[in-house]
């Protein structure tokens, strides 16, 4: 066993490691700023610009699955152009020695030119690489947040990383530091829920996972914090439209996710594609240049979304010619353009330079930015794929993180009388839209933009209900459609087949969308998905309703009619099986709700709501509330206590309280700690999440759960926009246990 070293060796030891990363970083910036001194202009606009793949293809095939490099048009981007960056897949996805081939093919041209700057290549590896064929693709991100795991959001980072290297791709357009507060935005989905504090846990353990210590290590990659920010939050709940969100909301909800981000060493940002008080993203000073950079002291580069510095002429009409856009969008503090179909940004750059309406100093530090990522990433060492990683592209471990993560995610809601878990020997009826496509168990970003070719995904993997079929028996399953997403088609066939069987799985949810084409007008489930139910309900047998979704959908009118239900949000590729494992009790659930459930789609209200919201004739009523989730056994937590009745502003208090598993198996628990304010001089949320951990326990085990509350924990956006503690009481509550503490300044 190694002994701890003495901690006087141990101070050296990191003031010699700290004065190393300072050297190696001070050397860095030398190369910046000799390789910035030789470009001229064009070259420097050129860097400025990202393309489209599609831009530098032989021809727009998107059906094509292997796709070509046109020499000609990649000459004219990289070498006439000096085009810094290229992103996405034209279509779909490819094979990892494609793109091994265009990789190499762009970073070719690259070395071709004059200063032989190598091209970023970024892609939407949301869930996993989702445009490399064959990838390992996890539950999508808010099934992420619902595992409540930590760990298993690192491990998705890491493996997302091994795969998108062994694609030769170091830049990953993720992780979404939008918080899904507006439950019918179609990208709520892409977020990891509504909660300042879980999706900044969820953010930062992806980022650790995805980037390690180095994102210039071979099986590491860049993180892009997207869509900065307040994109999630749409008054109308459609993609892209505006959202208003004053001073104080902007700092308590939208900012700390991507301060999480930024801290935890993302080098990028993606800008906010729609518009937050009549600003659009791409145009805010404020929040690209006096916050992100200034106050944060972020010195990676800022990449705009897609087209979106053309639409602050043509759609959102802030700047009435396109050069006036590129010119705004620059003094705002964008640094690339996805522009991402031509190159008018690098001609318009050019002109604003030259005239001098956008000062070489903007331009210099923008390109700077992008500069200093690239040899973070090392490509300058290294800008062609790693032919090794392509070796061990698949490792047994991956499917097994991947199908570990689906099993935490799942969702048991409702389970009356224990009719969960299944007995094998029974008869199955298996209904509904979502019971035998793989495309709703992963949605957008699969494949293909939209994740909606089925005929495209892997066929070695399980749809709900053909795990159902390997786990009970095929000749004990039968299977009716009963209704598409949103008609009838034979429900009366449906019911027939119940009758049949012992019990019914009946299988709803939404199909795979991804963005603006995702939109609806209506957050209630399609009335055909209830009507199956109620029809079924007449047979009399036990409903088992199971989920996949990627918002929470209102089912209010069949909730009573349900016995079971399950959601399973977008489980990945390894959902099927995960689902058939709870399902049959092979796995006992242990996800947890990372948003509220509403119950009525006039009615919507986080967690985290004010207090009006439930008194005096109001109430706070969702389905389901945040953070709920059943499980197979049950928990009893007791004693809960503190290690003082008073913290104060340099002090730490303990949160203890003990959990017991009183059920008759082993099961995960999610222990919650929430603080209230009593008062304070902002009207204070009835609750704010401040810690988790997942436990297990065996039946019978018990364990001490301790959290640390500190200052900071208590701090809000007061009076003056500015974070603040006031001293006062507050209550800690943990699983039903609540205990009061004073919070006290010791002036000085
Ligand atoms: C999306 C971004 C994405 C980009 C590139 C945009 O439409 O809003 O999230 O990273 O496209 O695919």
């Amino acid at each position: 066993m190694s002994r701890p070293l003495p901690a006087i060796l141990c101070l050296t030891v990191a003031a010699g490691v700290s004065a190393q990363k300072d050297r190696l970083a001070a050397a860095l910036e030398q190369r910046v700023e000799a390789l910035l001194k030789q470009m001229t202009v064009e070259e420097k606009a050129g860097q400025m610009t990202q393309v489209a793949i599609e831009v530098v293809l032989q021809k727009h095939a998107p059906e094509a699955a292997r796709h070509e490099i046109d020499p000609v048009k990649l000459e004219e981007a990289v070498g006439r152009y000096h085009v810094g960056s290229i992103l996405n897949v034209a279509g779909r996805a490819y094979t990892v020695d494609n793109w091994h081939e265009i990789i190499n093919q762009i970073q070719d041209a690259a070395a071709r030119t004059r200063l032989r700057i190598p091209v970023i290549y970024g892609i939407d590896a949301v869930h996993g690489v989702n445009y490399t064929i064959s990838a390992t693709l996890f539950p999508q991100p808010v099934a992420m947040a619902a595992t409540w795991n930590t760990g298993l959001v690192r491990r998705e980072g890491e493996i997302t990383a091994y795969q998108m290297r062994a694609s030769g791709i170091p830049w990953n357009f993720y992780p979404v530091m939008d918080l899904g507060r507006q439950p019918l935005w179609p990208r709520v989905w892409e977020t990891y829920g509504e909660d300042v504090y879980l999706a900044s846990e969820m953010g930062r353990a992806y980022i650790q996972g995805l980037q390690g210590s180095d994102i210039g290590a071979r099986d590491k990659a860049a993180a892009c914090l997207k869509h900065y920010t307040g994109y999630g939050f749409p008054l109308s709940g459609k993609d892209r439209t505006p959202a208003w969100i004053d001073t104080r909301m902007m700092h308590q909800y939208f900012l700390p996710p991507f301060e999480a981000g930024v801290r935890a060493g993302a080098p990028t940002v993606m800008v906010n594609s729609g518009e937050v008080n009549g600003i659009p993203g791409h145009a805010n000073h404020y929040l690209l240049t006096e916050v992100l950079k200034r106050q944060w002291s972020f010195d990676g580069f800022v990449v705009s979304d897609w087209e979106d510095i053309k639409r602050l002429h043509t759609r959102d009409r802030v700047a009435d010619s396109p050069k006036e856009a590129v010119r705004m969008a620059l003094m705002a503090g964008v640094d690339m353009s996805m522009v991402p179909m031509d190159y008018s940004f690098y001609e318009l750059l050019v002109a604003c330079a030259k005239d001098g309406s956008v000062p070489m100093g903007r331009i210099d530090d923008a390109v700077r930015r992008i500069l200093r990522v690239k040899f973070r990433l090392g490509l300058f060492k290294n800008p062609r794929p790693d032919p090794a990683l392509k070796a061990a592209f698949h490792k047994p471990e991956f499917q097994a993180a991947n199908l570990a993560a689906a099993r935490e995610a799942i969702t048991l809601l409702k389970n009356r009388d224990g009719v969960l878990p299944l007995a094998r020997n029974r008869k199955i009826l298996v209904t509904g839209p979502t019971a035998d496509m793989l495309s709703v168990l992963n949605s957008g970003w699969t494949i293909t933009w939209q994740g909606d070719r089925e005929d495209l995904y892997p066929k070695d993997k399980l749809t709900i209900l053909r795990a159902i079929e390997a786990a009970a028996g095929k000749q004990n399953v039968s299977y009716v459609p009963g209704t598409t997403f949103d008609r009838a088609m034979d429900i009366s066939a449906a019911v027939a087949a119940a009758a049949k069987a012992d019990v019914v799985i009946a299988c709803l949810g939404e199909k795979a969308y991804c963005e603006t084409p995702g939109n609806i007008d209506d957050l209630t489930l399609d009335e055909a998905q209830l009507d199956l139910v109620r029809a079924l309900k007449g047979s009399g047998k036990p409903i088992i309703v199971v989920l996949a979704e990627g918002r929470p959908r209102i089912i209010r009118p069949v909730v009573p009619l349900a016995d079971a239900i399950v959601v399973a949000y977008l489980p990945g590729l390894e959902g099927g099986r995960a689902v058939a494992e709870i399902l049959f009790g092979e796995v006992n659930p242990s996800g947890r709700l990372p948003f509220t459930y509403p119950r009525f789609p006039n009615a919507l209200s986080t967690y985290d709501y004010k207090v009006i919201e439930n008194v005096q004739g109001n109430r706070v009523n969702p389905e389901f509330e945040f953070g709920s989730g059943l499980s197979y056994t049950t928990f009893e937590y007791s004693d809960l206590s503190l290690s003082s009745e008073t913290l104060t502003a340099k002090g730490e208090l303990s949160v203890s309280a003990a959990v017991k598993n009183t059920g008759a198996r082993a099961g995960q628990e999610v222990v919650q700690l929430y603080v209230s304010d009593l008062y304070r001089s902002i009207v204070p949320p009835a609750r704010e999440l401040k810690g988790f951990q997942k436990i297990e326990l065996a039946p019978g085990g018990s364990r001490k759960v301790t959290f640390k509350l500190r200052p900071q924990d208590l701090a809000f956006v007061g009076l003056d926009n500015r974070w603040v503690t006031e001293p006062g009481r507050f209550r800690v509550a943990v699983g039903g246990l609540s205990r009061e503490f004073t919070y006290r300044f010791q002036r000085r």
